[in-house]
């Protein structure tokens, strides 16, 4: 049988990478057997949804490239079908209205916490009489679930088997007082009706499924399988939140993360393909994914591996390709002057550096503009040298001499004059390589010489030698 899974967010924020981690390994186990991967928004919260937040998470489903087959589903489509099941649990007796006001059972936890007694609901409204009833009318009424004695168990594809007393659950709301069905009932209502086969959500919802297990009970379903995977931390072991820095999807977009690298980054995150392998594209993750490879254990969000791996999908990539990714950040946006053939150079040169695309922005700046400024670790190291200044002027009149102004002829021309001089070439680099970019680091400094041009280099060692005179 063909697997139909579903990613099923709740747009009261940002696509969470948590989020976007479910939805891999949900997409990589549809892919892997040729089901269907559907998106559902469960908004069924109306104070705390927001469809802007759907748009995000649909735009940030589409960036990652996790594309669904079928949706996106929205759950207040269906308010009254949620209803429908409602009252049919309340006929067959499997739940009963409640009418207790959320200050009433606040007032009761506290006091039953206070006895050091169980917080679950007190059954209160379980067996209210006809008269009682009548005194309540008015009230607006949730319905609850009656949680059966017994215990509720269910085989998860990683833990096995998990049980549960459901002397330890309580008789929690299937529909609110407002008419709107709480997060368990939407869940397994749709579940039901979507026919999905597998259930591949983060171990957070195991709590949820064994409420869920007793609805599919109630209704007579076969429930689906179920997959709980492990959470992604932070750095400090807790569950990643906002503490740790970024956790939306848009946001490492923002950085000048790429997808895919993302994409493989979080696979890793909880999976492993067997062996040591990291860098792995898409279809080949869709090839070798299985759901038993899944680690029992948590995972830590590193962001400096996640920066590791970008570089390397970087490096793939072709400079058109680059640099048209570049010219899409958002922000910082980089100066693009013509030609085209100019950008293509720096693109080239910076490439092997470069781990986030706004890297290019932040080792750049030199191409576009004199620097203005030496760093001070390199001016005492370079040209607090005595002889920096005619060493540098005698660089600039070779520069100006030579016809053609390519790697070739700018590198011979340096290790010519070094060896005239009697001294190392490192000691004509150096000071040059700070003269005119103003950083005593970065890529080759013959290609560096080659894109600026004879101009702006004879430029840029004048501007050097006044500064060496001050
Ligand atoms: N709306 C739930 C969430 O975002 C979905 C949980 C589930 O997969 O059932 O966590």
């Amino acid at each position: 049988m063909k697997p139909v899974t579903r990613i099923a967010p709740s747009p009261t924020g940002f696509l969470h990478v948590g989020t976007a981690h479910t939805a891999l390994y949900n997409w990589l186990f549809t892919r892997k057997h040729g089901g269907k991967f559907i998106l559902r928004i469960e908004d069924t919260d109306i104070k705390r949804s927001d469809s802007a937040m759907s748009d995000v998470i649909i735009e940030s489903l589409k960036w990652l490239g996790l594309k669904w087959d079928d949706g996106p589903y929205f759950q207040s489509d269906k308010f009254p079908i949620y209803k429908k099941y409602a009252d049919l649990l309340l006929e067959k007796g499997k739940g009963y209205f409640c009418y207790c006001t959320p200050e009433e059972l606040e007032e009761r936890k506290k006091e039953a916490i206070s006895q050091k007694k169980t917080r679950k609901y007190d059954r209160k409204c379980l067996d209210l009489s006809d008269f009682e009833k009548e005194k309540l009318k008015d009230r607006p009424k949730a319905i609850r679930f009656f949680i059966p004695d017994g215990k509720v168990s269910f085989e998860d594809g990683l833990h096995n088997k998990v049980e549960r007393d459901s002397q330890d659950i309580e008789d929690f709301v299937i529909l609110k007082s407002d008419g709107t069905p709480s997060y368990n009932l939407a869940c397994v209502v749709d579940d039901y009706e979507l026919g999905i086969t597998n259930v591949i959500r983060g171990e957070d919802h195991l709590v949820n499924t064994f409420k869920q297990i007793l609805l599919y009970k109630a209704f007579g379903w076969k429930p689906p399988e179920f997959v709980h995977h492990p959470m992604i931390l932070g750095t400090d072991r807790s569950k990643l939140s906002k503490r740790h820095g970024a956790v939306s999807v848009l946001d490492y977009k923002k950085q000048g993360i790429l997808s895919e690298a993302l994409v493989n980054f979080l696979a890793l995150l909880g999976w492993s393909p067997g062996n040591d392998r990291e860098i792995m594209l898409r279809d080949e993750l869709i090839e070798l994914f299985s759901l038993d490879r899944l680690s029992l254990t948590a995972s830590v969000f590193d962001i400096k591996k996640l920066e590791w791996m970008n570089g390397e999908y970087i490096k793939k990539l072709g400079d058109e390709e680059l640099l048209d990714r570049v010219l899409n950040l958002p922000e910082p946006r980089t100066p693009n002057p013509e030609p085209r053939e100019y950008m293509l150079k720096i693109v080239n040169i910076l490439k092997p550096r470069m781990q986030k695309l706004t890297d290019f922005v932040k080792f750049s700046d030199y191409f576009f503009e004199d620097p203005t400024q030496y760093e001070s670790e390199g001016v005492d190291k370079y040209f607090k040298i005595p002889e920096v200044s005619q060493r540098l002027s005698l660089v600039k009149d070779r520069f100006s001499e030579l016809k053609e102004f390519n790697v070739e002829a700018i590198e011979s021309a340096v290790r010519k004059l070094a060896s005239e001089l009697g001294i190392k070439a490192a000691l004509l680099i150096h000071p040059i390589r700070l003269a005119l970019t103003g950083k005593t680091g970065g890529p080759s400094l013959f290609h560096i010489v080659e894109i600026l041009g004879k101009e702006a280099v004879i430029r840029r060692l004048k501007k050097a030698l006044l500064f060496l005179k001050t």
